[in-house]
């Protein structure tokens, strides 16, 4: 005979909202944090599959960015002016708020700028400063954000370079780990190797790959490019990104945060040493994949670029290298919905998610909240 939960049980209006949320990158964390400062009994549980976070949070490359110029036209092109400049508010909204969630201090911060460097024969400069600029202003009260400079180290005069001094970089493993902190200390409890398999909307339980069976009162799936794995429906393509760190570099005068090729390829130096990623749009039928991975053809292309980008510094060579996998769509706005009353999904957060992170798990988190308090 089964044995029942008794009246009493059933009727505790001091039950806690058992929440677990899948996914513990900078989305997941940051649900988690805002369900925390919320007056509502919530038992929080984050589900990772990883040993820390072995998504796109503690592989990517550390830009506190909104946008270059010419990814804001391209952006303008495919939502129009008005959604992009709801998108750039939303970044820089995320921006400014995670940087109250954790001290600058600890994430090593450093607000050094922006750089976009444009080859002056195939594109108009100045009509690209203007259009960028005339996008953004309402975001940042009419300043202008974007103007020419020129970089004494970048001899090569091919590139024109466009600067911003508002974006940062940070470090984004101490990003997560402060986080993490944090949450253990308000009593988030962390369920490192676990993988989830399977979601049951019906019955509010979810099984992971050893069979194992999570019973939740409310659910947030934040997995981004590994979505599709629970929600089949999901529009979100996984994509791989290679970085790659290169060696000490004496005398090296770059500092900030560079795009070439429209976001395509960035760079930045992380102390001495110049952090180089992307280009899968030059190599799509390797990189539109959700393994991880370094590919010798990408590297040796990287490497050409840096050399050719940075010419005082023809010896240096790649020490470290990585990828990891981002969570893209046919536009760049993240994915944030309530899939029933109990469940709800944040993903596709594309290759801004260090800015919007912060705001997209508030977003979660506030929906779950509200359902919450609506009874
Ligand atoms: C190489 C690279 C460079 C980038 N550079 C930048 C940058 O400079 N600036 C910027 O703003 N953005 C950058 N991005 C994008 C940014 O890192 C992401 O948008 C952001 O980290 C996404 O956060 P997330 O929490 O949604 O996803 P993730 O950090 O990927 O977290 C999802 C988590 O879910 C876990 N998970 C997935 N499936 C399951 C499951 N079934 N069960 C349990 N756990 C599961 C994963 O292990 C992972 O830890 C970069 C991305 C990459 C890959």
């Amino acid at each position: 005979m089964s044995k029942s939960i008794s009246f009493w049980q059933k009727h505790d209006n001091n039950k806690a909202c058992k929440v677990y949320i899948i996914g513990g990158g900078l989305v997941g964390l940051s649900a988690a944090h805002f369900l925390c400062r919320s007056d509502k009994n919530i038992e929080i549980h984050i589900l990772e599959r990883d040993e820390i976070c072995g998504g796109a949070s503690i592989r990517n490359a550390g830009f506190a960015c909104f946008g270059s110029p010419t990814e804001i036209i391209e952006d303008v092109n495919l939502h129009g002016a008005e959604k992009t400049r709801r998108l750039i508010q939303k970044r820089w909204d995320g921006l400014q708020l995670l940087l109250k969630m954790v001290g600058e201090d600890d994430i090593d911060y450093y607000q050094n700028g922006a750089y976009e460097l444009i080859e002056r024969e195939k594109e108009d400069i100045k009509g690209i400063i203007m259009e960028a600029n005339a996008i953004v202003s309402d975001v940042f009260s009419n300043k202008q954000v974007f103007s020419e400079v020129q970089l004494p180290w970048l001899s090569n005069n091919r590139y024109a370079c466009l600067y911003n001094h508002l974006e940062g970089q940070l470090n984004p493993y101490k990003l997560v780990k402060a986080l993490q902190q944090k949450l253990k200390i308000k009593g988030v409890q962390f369920h490192f190797n676990v993988d989830i398999e399977h979601i049951n909307f019906d019955t509010n339980q979810c099984h992971d790959v050893c069979g194992k069976r999570y019973d939740f009162d409310k659910l947030i799936i934040a997995t981004n490019a590994y979505t599709k794995d629970l929600l089949p429906m999901a529009d979100v393509m996984p994509v791989r990104n290679q970085v790659y760190v290169t060696n000490v570099i004496e005398n090296l005068e770059m500092k900030g945060c560079f795009h070439v090729d429209k976001g395509y390829i960035y760079f930045r130096n992380v102390g001495n040493r110049v952090l180089i990623g992307g280009a899968r749009n030059q190599f799509p039928e390797t990189e539109e994949t959700k393994e991880f991975g370094n590919t010798e053809a990408l590297e040796t292309y990287l490497l050409h670029q840096l050399r050719d980008l940075i010419p005082n510094h023809k010896s240096i060579k790649f020490e470290y290298k990585w990828s990891g996998i981002l969570g893209v769509g046919k536009d760049k706005n993240p994915i944030i919905r309530k899939i029933n009353d109990y469940a709800y999904a944040a993903y596709k957060m594309g290759g801004m998610g260090v800015a919007i992170g912060s705001i997209v798990g508030k977003e979660i988190s506030d929906m779950l909240i509200q359902d919450i308090q609506n009874g």
